[in-house]
């Protein structure tokens, strides 16, 4: 059976940047089989023709960087100074467990894909709960157990968390859609003799290593006072960058540090720019590493620090803020923006091979955009409209593997408000506490 979409404005996001500004796309199984103008067009072409009403075809979107579990704490301390250590670590001590991660992962991924995102890197805990659920979901995703030098909700200490690492890579490798891998939360909040074990691990298994990377400047401060280097330099002498590893954040990189990642092609940054800025700590040097060649995707991080989980958000800040921390309204056009957002992160994550553009013989990750909401008149340059006008509500269809999983803007194989009123079931333990704490905060 042979799907297709025609009278689409399609963005393949090839490296010649194709588009058409009325196209068709063709759909088999699981792959993208033709993509053309349509003057091209013929109804043969496919058994079932979507017309897509001038909406824009694009590829699907790729969150590199994300924690689906933290869908509880969205909106808590938001205003509040090192949250982190001093209130999300004990927070999720008292109230993460197997069923909440569940629960809030479902959420994440149903939130995501009704955004047009069509592949994610998650790391947090019970990731063994994460991929099943991805997998039910049909989320194209890379998927770590967080390791960290401390009791964690699912770990008493590190070995614990590396076993567990084990037997999950052990389940899940050799999935077509969900591919394991391993996750130190950061250099410095792990022993070296940990980080070297852990490039072992990834080296003997095979699988890429994702971890927070340049992001706190307690962080600096400890690898400056400890082995007078950066954090960049620390992994680069343990021999971190052999191997495909994801960094994310990177907001406090050195010139120097922009040049020895552009040494290694294993290596890619996402770019997690309203988390960042939320958090006040800085404007990473995307465009010093894109121009060094450097593998950019963008991710949102978790829910509590980038609050939603679509791309939409992240490209309009990733356009704002560079520009204006640059002074150069030129510096980042809306064309490079979206492929940061689709290929970008497919490259980031591994993907590219079967991902990241419209062209035959990818995988159909796939995602409409519709033109006709208000908000979305005229459309004079598509790229542009993704990035300045457009917001997730303007998805209307997404894809993944050639499989439809939202429909005219409703998810298809689930149900959204049965999935909020589940996590919300699971949360009640907790929302009481942590609005009492919320107001606490804010009052600081
Ligand atoms: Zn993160």
């Amino acid at each position: 059976m042979r799907i297709g979409y025609k009278n689409a404005w399609i963005l393949t996001m090839d490296d010649a940047f194709t588009e058409y500004r009325s196209g068709y796309l063709v759909m088999g199984e699981s792959l993208i089989v033709e993509v053309g103008s349509m003057h091209q067009f013929e109804e043969t072409k496919a058994d079932e023709w979507i017309d897509a009403q001038g909406g824009i075809l694009l590829p699907g979107f790729v969150n590199a960087h994300t924690h689906c579990g933290m869908i509880p704490f969205r909106s808590l301390g938001d205003d509040c100074p090192d949250r982190l250590r001093r209130f999300l670590f004990p927070l999720e001590q008292k109230v993460v467990d197997k069923p909440l991660i569940a629960k809030s992962t479902a959420y994440a991924i149903a939130e995501m894909q009704l955004a047009g995102v069509t592949a994610m890197c998650d790391m947090y805990y019970y990731e063994a709960s994460v991929a099943e659920v991805a997998k039910k979901m049909k989320m194209r995703s890379m998927v770590g157990e967080t390791i960290i030098d401390m009791k964690t909700p699912d770990s008493q200490n590190t070995d614990e968390a590396l076993a567990y690492t084990q037997a999950f890579v052990d389940i899940w490798k050799g999935d077509g859609l969900v591919h394991p891998l391993i996750a130190p939360h950061a250099p410095n909040t792990n022993t070296e003799d940990v980080m070297r074990a852990i490039l072992e691990f990834a080296k003997a298994n095979q699988v890429p290593i994702t971890l927070h990377v340049s992001e706190m400047n307690y962080e600096i401060d400890y690898f400056r006072k400890t082995y007078n280097q950066t954090p960049i330099e620390f992994l680069e002498s343990l021999g971190f960058f052999e191997v495909p590893v994801i960094l994310a954040h990177g907001i406090l990189m050195t010139e120097s540090d922009v040049e020895i990642l552009a040494k290694y092609p294993k290596v890619s940054v996402v770019h997690c720019i309203g988390a960042n800025t939320k958090s006040a700590k800085g404007v990473a040097p995307i465009r010093n590493l894109l121009d060094h060649g450097v593998t950019v995707g963008l991710g949102t991080d978790g829910p509590s620090s980038g609050n939603t989980l679509d791309l939409f958000t992240q490209m309009r800040m990733v356009a704002n803020f560079h520009k204006t921390h640059l002074n150069d309204r030129s510096i980042f056009p809306a064309k490079e923006i979206v492929s940061l957002a689709t290929k970008g992160g497919a490259k980031a994550l591994g993907f590219e091979k079967e991902v990241g553009t419209l062209e035959e013989g990818k995988k159909a990750d796939i995602v409409l955009v519709e033109t006709a909401s208000v908000n979305m008149f005229p459309v004079h340059d598509a790229y542009a409209a993704l990035v300045y006008s457009a917001n997730a509500f303007n998805v209307q269809d997404v894809w993944i593997n050639g499989e439809m999983i939202v429909d005219n803007k409703k998810l298809v194989n689930v149900t959204l408000e049965v999935l909020q009123r589940e996590l919300k079931e699971g949360m009640t333990m907790f929302e009481e506490y942590a609005f009492e704490l919320s107001k606490q905060l804010s009052f600081e």
